[in-house]
């Protein structure tokens, strides 16, 4: 190769040195080279890199110069292999494989069997006496080539291969004799012809070629368009393409292809599992075609190559450090390594395996903790089937992704992507296949009649961590008529049916659902975490029963206890209400008098929810109207007066927060009067005075945090005097941004209020943007992410950034945390961690999470990384 400067050069050998890593090559093109460095028995091959699909996909067309890189490397995968590319005596076969940096497993296309011709068919026969393996290969060929390179109907190749089997009374490809292959190739080299109005490639370099630029393609095909935005995948990386010399596992008996995983993907457990067929292609196996074959039995058929594929596992998990999902292929008994990558797991699975690679002294607790997935750690406490009702079992499948879920029964992957959007629907189909991505994204469960752990609907089941049910033979489907059978119960579309992932049972109707709240390999986990952490974890609570539950998921103290919500039950909104309604302060405080019991229990009760931690309590804040029903259901003429001249046009820019607490100061000193009482209840109760943070929201300007500190102080020294406690402002307002210097003069702390800080520095109300524009902004890639889900760092973190350097500049010792939403955001909390906040709060289920990303956000800081495997 002479080529060599960076940027020109577009095709990598396996046993090149190539510059770009991962990045160039692909994850699949990295794990051939690292393998074939290795010494693993990987075919020959090379790989062309993401920057010429790139290149492709900037100029639309073929980059300068690959061509010839492609038949260099060519000649050179020739040499290696004593074959030549188009011979008609000893034809040397490829596979085109796509991969990109970031596995996107099955989503692009992938061509087998390059090279075949009529006339190297018939040398390739003559060489090997196998017309049967040759023809079955010559028909896969012209089936995945019409398909990807040209866009012909696979339909029609099923329908012909589906007649031939008919007419041979046959249910397996693997039947048919080789003259019924021969005539088969016969007829899909018409289905060609007639579709496109040409015959079949003859020629092995145009067939590369246009394979390789049908690779590209395959890049922007709508399934992969949503795989990467359900992945969050950048859509400007592009696909390598790696050109791999074929093995055949159809060469016969001693044949046999399939895959593995190095330890079990569902549970964890130190054992391969894999499965696999018998004289067969890879795609056979993951397309669910025929039953794949437990990996167990291999071993009985193949002793040697079992022993080899053993080792050769133990060897990549050694190397990568972590499981591995591999690919191999076995030709008369010689066993060769396709593929490694790191295997999906489930989150159960990712947890177990991460611990017991710390007790192998494989990794250390650092790359442990930075290994688990946040968003992974929903499915671990997911949803199971209360082990107290009695349900009837319809059937039993393979437990493919743990989990159950309940919903109304869709047959169609569309169909589940349109009721998906208001209901919950389980997915029920033979198979699935890369195309139905956005009917599994949509559907709570999966159930499948065909395929195993390694099938379509399995493995994306388990990356999605969706419950999945793969296999279940006692399933038949007549989605014509709407209707399926599972164990000889019928069930119609739209009709309710539970799916147990975590042991395979399927239950017709709506089964009770229990959420467990423990896991121990997660408390060991979450344990290592809370000692790389540095950021604190508090939790959004606005009653005892979530302080409590916060507690037992590991908060440290409340962030944000909002204390609307004690102003909505039965006994207290017509308290409320008459507050609202009095005529004058007396009546207004005569009513607040009969509220006050009411916060001052519950702050008791939560106070003692959280003993020894900080409980941050922040006053009235939505708009009084709130409180009132609508005009039109108002009860007294007093009150349809007063919700008139409540009416706002803006209400979420009106009189709310601060504001309303200093137009009526009777409502915070009632609040703040409750808060003292119940602090001084509990600590003369307890013994230990509850950490209490006093919170003002929607501040804008200094003066009214002045004035309402004024009254805090005031009623907290005439109920709690001597008690300590903090009064601090949240920052939901850009002026309280910029302006936190003066505000800190005021504030023992701030709390970013990001949920309005995000509306109002964006001017975007969330109410109206969600489900109207801005999800045309995030499909049409105008934002990336939702600003509300995931900080908007460039603009909202920089108003926090400069919030948090002016009010310490003037209050060094200023306690900072943030409890938008936004603080249970894997992404935001790192964010909040580099900005040096104290502490995150988010909702109670999210608090692991917090712990988790929190742990991360601070090792990663510290230039701890962990690097995946493969692709
Ligand atoms: C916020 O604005 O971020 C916040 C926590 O307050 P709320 O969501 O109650 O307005
Ligand atoms: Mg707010």
């Amino acid at each position: 190769m002479t080529v060599t400067a960076i940027g020109t050069r577009y095709v990598y050998d396996f046993d090149d040195e190539a510059p770009g890593g991962r990045e160039q090559l692909g994850g699949k093109g990295i794990g051939l080279a690292e393998m074939t460095h290795m010494g693993l028995p990987v075919p020959g091959g090379f790989t062309v890199t993401t920057e010429a699909c790139r290149a492709q996909l900037e100029s639309g067309s073929f980059p300068d110069g690959l061509s010839e890189e492609l038949d260099d490397a060519v000649h050179r995968l020739e040499l290696k292999t004593g074959k030549r590319f188009g011979s008609s005596d000893n034809p040397l076969l490829v596979s085109v494989r796509s991969g990109a940096a970031i596995s996107m497993p099955g989503m692009m296309d992938s061509i087998l069997d390059l090279g075949l011709s009529d006339a190297a068919a018939e040398g390739l026969v003559r060489k090997t006496g196998n017309a049967h393996f040759v023809y079955d290969s010559y028909r896969r060929l012209i089936q995945m080539y019409g398909e990807v390179v040209d866009g012909v109907d696979g339909r029609l190749f099923e329908e012909a291969l589906s007649a031939a089997k008919q007419v041979r009374g046959v249910t397996v490809d693997t039947d048919l004799s080789a003259d019924e292959l021969r005539l088969l190739v016969e007829t899909y080299k018409q289905i060609y012809t007639e579709s496109l109005g040409r015959g079949f490639p003859q020629d092995a370099r145009t067939q590369l070629r246009a394979a390789v630029e049908a690779v590209f393609h395959s890049w922007q095909n709508p399934r992969a368009r949503v795989y990467r935005q359900l992945n969050d995948i950048p859509d400007t990386i592009g696909t390598a393409v790696s050109i791999v010399q074929m093995v055949f596992g159809n060469a016969g008996e001693r044949s046999a292809t399939g895959v593995a995983f190095s330890r079990d993907p569902g549970t964890g457990e130190k054992v391969p599992h894999g499965e696999f067929l018998f004289d067969a292609q890879g795609e056979d196996v993951v397309a669910g075609i025929r039953a794949p074959q437990p990996l167990e039995e291999l071993e009985a058929s193949l002793p040697e190559a079992y022993a080899e594929f053993q080792k050769a596992m133990d060897t990549l998990e050694q190397h990568y450090r972590d499981v591995q999902d591999v690919e191999f292929t076995i030709e008369h008994g010689k066993l060769y390594i396709l593929q490694t990558r790191s295997a999906k797991r489930t989150a159960a699975a990712a947890l177990r395996i991460a611990l017991e690679m710390v007790e192998e002294g494989l990794i250390s607790r650092e790359e442990a903790v930075l290994r688990i997935e946040p968003g992974m750690l929903d499915h671990v406490l997911h949803p199971m089937i209360d082990p107290n009702a009695a349900v009837t079992v319809a059937a039993t499948g393979i437990p493919a992704s743990p989990g159950a879920a309940v919903g109304a029964v869709v047959f169609d992957a569309d169909v589940a992507a349109e009721r998906g959007k208001n209901e919950s629907v389980i997915l029920v189909r033979f198979d699935t296949t890369p195309d139905d991505i956005h009917g599994l994204a949509a559907a709570e469960g999966i159930l499948t009649a065909h395929g195993g752990m390694a099938s379509h609907a399995a493995v994306v089941a388990r990356g999605m961590g969706k419950p999945c049910v793969a296999g279940c033979g006692a399933l038949r489907i007549d989605e014509s008529a709407g209707v399926c059978t599972i164990g000889g119960v019928q069930v119609r579309e739209g009709e309710q049916l539970t799916v147990d992932g975590s042991n395979g049972r399927v239950i017709v109707g709506a089964a009770p659902l229990v959420t467990p709240t423990t896991n121990p390999d997660l408390d060991t986990i979450l344990a290592w975490a809370d000692r790389f952490r540095t950021l604190g974890v508090r939790a959004n609570a606005d009653t005892p029963v979530d302080a409590e539950r916060a507690r037992g998921f590991g908060a440290e103290g409340i962030g944000l206890c909002r204390t609307e919500h004690m102003f909505f039950g039965e006994e207290r909104l017509p308290v409320v209400q008459e507050m609202i309604l009095a005529e004058d302060e007396t009546a207004r405080r005569a009513a607040l008098d009969r509220l006050l019991p009411f916060q001052q229990a519950d702050f008791e009760a939560i106070f003692e929810a959280m003993p020894g931690l900080p409980v941050t309590i922040r006053l009235l804040d939505p708009p009084l109207h709130e409180f009132l029903p609508a005009e039109n259901e108002a009860t007294t003429e007093r009150m349809r007066e007063r919700i008139n001249s409540l009416r706002e046009v803006n209400p979420m820019l009106g009189t709310r927060g601060c504001r309303l607490g200093l137009q009526w100061p009777e409502i915070y000193e009632m609040q703040v009067r409750a808060i003292g009482r119940a602090t001084k209840a509990v600590a003369d109760r307890t013994g230990e005075t509850p950490k209490v943070e006093i919170m003002h929201p929607l501040v804008a300007f200094a003066e009214e945090l002045h004035r309402l500190r004024v009254l805090t102080e005031r009623v907290m020294e005439e109920e709690a005097p001597g008690l300590e406690y903090l009064c601090g402002t949240m920052i939901e307002l850009p002026r309280a941004a910029l302006r936190a210097g003066e505000i800190a003069a005021y504030a023992d702390f701030f709390s970013f209020g990001t949920n309005d800080l995000t509306q109002t520095a964006l001017g975007l109300s969330r109410d109206d943007a969600e489900g109207k524009f801005l999800t045309g902004y995030l499909e049409q890639g105008v934002l990336e992410h939702n600003p509300f889900e995931t900080l908007d760092q460039e603009g909202v973190g920089e108003l926090v950034e400069i919030g948090v350097t002016r009010g310490r500049a003037v209050k060094p010792g200023l306690e900072v945390g943030i409890c938008g939403e936004h603080g249970g955001d894997p992404q935001s909390i790192a964010f909040c961690n580099r900005v040096g906040l104290d502490y995150v709060s988010c909702s109670p289920f999210r608090v692991p999470v917090a712990r988790l990303a929190a742990a991360q956000a601070a090792l990663v800081e510290k230039g701890t990384s962990y690097e995946q495997a493969g692709g």
